[in-house]
C-alpha cells in the first residue's frame, strides 16, 4: 500500500490531507486521488500568520506506520517506487504485485523544519522494501507447500493431478507391482470406475510472496506430488479357488500312519469383489467387499490310524510269509543253516514277525535283497532272498505289517523266504517261537 496524505496543521491553521493511494490490485498503477482537500482557518487563531514566512514543507516518509526520514522534495521516492514496481512487473506481467509495507507520504508544514537527507531515505527504502505479488497459497494440513498466481490455478492443477491417478493406470500399477494379476483380471479392473480423493486436509488461502517464489504449473505440479496424498479406490473381481475341508476319522483299531482316504477332496470356486485403496497409485489396502461361491468344494474323509506302533517286540514271533517249510534250521550239507526257508511265488507277502525297527535294508553276501528288523528285546530277525522292500530302514514296524515281498536273489536254489532269528547276535531255531 501506498498512501500519500497532507493532514498536518500550523498554528491555528488545519489542512486536511490530499491523499494518494496507490491501488496495488489495479495492475500495479499508481494511482493518486485527491480524497479531500480542505482548508479551515480559525477565528481564534489569527496570530498564526505572523509566522507565515518560517514556515516550510516538508514530505514525511513512513513504512508500516513507522517514520523513516521527511524530505523537501517526494518526487525521488515517488520515482524509486514507479520504477522499482515496473522493474518487476516487467519481469511478472500475469502477476498481481504490489510493495509488501505501506509506505506513506505526509505533507507537513513546519517551522524552520529541517529534513533528512534524500539520499539516506532512498537507501532505507531500498532495503525495507520489496515487491511482493499476491498469490494464492496451497496449504496441505496446515503448512504452505507451495504459492501460485491465483486460487484457479492451484484447483485446475489440484484437477489435473488427481485425473492422472485414473483406473488405467492404478492397474498397471498394481500389474507391475503383484505380480499375480491376469491379463483378464487387469482388463476388468480397467473397466471399474475408481473415486479419488485427497487424504491431506487442503486449503486454498490468499498469500503474498515474492513474485520468484510464484510457481508456475509443472513446478506447482511437481511440488503437489510429494506434498499431496491421492487416494483412490475402485473395484476389482478375482475369481479364486475354494480349498477343500479334510474330514479324518480316527480308526483305533488302525495303527498311526496308516491312512485311508474314502472320498477325494476337490476345490470349489468363488468370485470375489474386492475394494482397492490406492495411495498415489500404490495399493496399500485390498478388502473383500463381496463374494459369490460358484462351486462348493468337496470334503475330503479319511480314516487314520492312532494305535501307537510298538518298537518293542512281544517275544510272541508269528510265521513271516504263507508257504511251505523247505529247509529247516540246522546242519544242512555240513553247513549250519541258520534260518528256515519256506518256499513262496516271487512277490509273496512278507511279515515282520514281531513289533520292531527296521534296521537294515540292502543287499547281503548269499542273502541277496535281505532286510533285518530289531525288536528291541535282544532278538532280531531277518528276512532274505526277497524282491524287494516295502519298509524303509527306521521305520517301526507291527507285528505282521508287511515289509517286503518274496524273491529268489543271492545264493538261493529257487524262489523262497530265508528266515532267521537272532538272539543276542547269535541264530536261533525259528521253529521254537514261531505260533
Ligand atoms: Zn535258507
Amino acid at each position: 500500500m501506498f498512501i500519500e496524505r497532507m493532514s498536518s496543521w500550523t498554528k491555528g491553521t488545519w489542512f486536511h490531507g490530499v491523499k494518494f493511494v496507490q491501488d496495488t490490485k489495479n495492475k500495479g498503477k499508481i494511482a493518486f486521488g485527491i480524497m479531500a482537500a480542505l482548508l479551515l482557518v480559525s477565528g481564534t487563531a489569527a496570530g498564526g500568520y505572523v509566522y507565515q514566512s518560517n514556515v516550510n514543507t516538508l514530505y514525511h516518509i513512513s513504512l508500516d506506520g513507522k517514520e523513516i526520514g521527511s524530505i523537501e522534495n517526494p518526487d525521488a521516492v515517488r520515482k524509486w517506487l514507479g520504477d522499482r514496481l515496473a522493474a518487476e512487473k516487467k519481469k511478472y506481467p500475469d502477476l498481481a504485485l504490489g510493495f509488501n509495507k505501506e509506505i506513506s507520504i505526509t505533507e507537513k508544514q513546519h517551522y524552520n523544519g529541517k529534513g533528512t537527507r534524500q539520499e539516506d531515505v532512498l537507501n532505507k527504502l531500498a532495503s525495507a522494501v520489496q515487491v511482493e505479488a499476491n498469490a494464492a497459497q496451497l496449504v496441505v494440513d496446515g503448512q504452505v507447500i507451495a504459492y501460485a498466481r491465483d486460487q484457479k490455478t492451484i484447483n485446475q492443477t489440484l484437477t489435473s493431478l488427481k485425473a492422472s491417478y485414473n483406473e488405467k493406470k492404478a492397474t498397471q500399477n498394481l500389474t507391475a507391482g503383484a505380480g499375480n494379476v491376469s491379463p483378464e483380471q487387469a482388463k476388468q479392473m480397467e473397466s471399474d470406475l475408481s473415486e479419488v480423493s485427497i487424504k491431506e486436509n487442503i486449503q486454498i488461502r490468499e498469500g503474498k510472496i515474492l513474485p520468484e517464489q510464484v510457481l508456475k504449473e509443472p513446478q506447482l505440479m511437481n511440488r503437489m506430488k510429494k506434498g499431496v496424498t491421492i487416494v483412490s479406490k475402485h473395484e476389482t473381481v478375482e475369481t479364486l479357488a475354494i480349498p477343500y475341508r479334510v474330514n479324518v476319522k480316527p480308526d483305533p483299531t488302525k495303527y498311526r500312519g496308516d491312512d485311508k482316504t474314502i472320498v477325494q477332496g476337490k476345490n470349489g470356486s468363488k468370485q470375489v469383489v474386492y475394494e482397492l485403496v490406492k495411495e498415489n497409485g500404490k495399493l496399500v489396502q485390498k478388502n473383500a467387499v463381496h463374494q459369490k461361491i460358484l462351486q462348493q468344494p468337496v470334503t475330503k474323509v479319511m480314516i487314520r490310524g492312532t494305535k501307537v506302533k510298538p518298537s518293542r517286540g512281544d517275544g510272541q514271533f508269528r510265521m513271516p510269509s504263507a508257504g511251505i517249510l523247505s529247509s529247516p534250521f540246522g546242519k544242512r550239507w555240513g553247513r549250519i543253516h541258520a534260518g528256515i526257508d519256506l518256499a513262496t511265488p516271487i512277490g509273496t507277502p512278507v511279515h515282520t514277525s514281531d513289533h520292531g525297527r527296521v534296521t537294515f535294508v540292502g543287499i547281503k553276501r548269499g542273502y541277496g535283497k535281505c532286510m533285518i528288523v530289531d525288536h528291541g528285546n535282544g532278538y532280531q530277525s531277518l528276512y532274505g532272498h526277497l524282491d524287494g522292500f516295502v519298509a524303509k530302514k527306521g521305520d517301526i514296524v507291527a507285528k505282521g505289517e508287511v515289509i517286503a515281498k518274496s524273491g529268489n536273489t543271492g545264493r538261493s536254489t529257487g524262489p523262497h523266504l530265508h528266515f532267521e532269528i537272532h538272539k543276542d547276535g547269535e541264530p536261533i531255531n525259528p521253529m521254537l517261537f514261531l505260533r
